[in-house]
């Protein structure tokens, strides 16, 4: 039996190749909140923004996690959150991502 290295509970799958950390929700919604564009533009400069150090830290190492790809057992559970959360924040192609379009579902 084996462990999903994001929740911890036993799952028989196999590994697959994702992020180090799952997409986490109440981090999207605080980037979006302060602006996708002003944290990840390209022109961003973050002590213009109002974050506090603890938040800006832990978007650090959130980003790195979440860019860093290995081989890694995931639960089905968490694989299908994190698609979700995928679409919800990142499959974007409307071209306008500037908050208020997000509805948060309550579970
Ligand atoms: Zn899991």
């Amino acid at each position: 039996m084996k462990y999903c290295e994001w929740c911890g509970k036993s799952t028989t799958n196999k590994p697959v190749h994702v992020a180090q950390t799952p997409i986490l929700e109440w981090i999207e919604e605080r980037i979006n909140k302060i602006g996708r564009k002003q944290i990840w533009g390209e022109n961003s400069d973050w002590s213009k923004l109002e974050m506090d150090s603890d938040f800006e830290a832990e978007l650090l190492v959130y980003d790195q996690l979440l860019s860093t790809v290995s081989k890694s057992t995931v639960c089905t559970r968490c694989l299908k959150e994190d698609e979700r959360m995928w679409e919800k924040y990142y499959d974007d192609d409307s071209g306008d991502d500037e908050g208020g379009m997000f509805v948060v579902v309550e579970e």
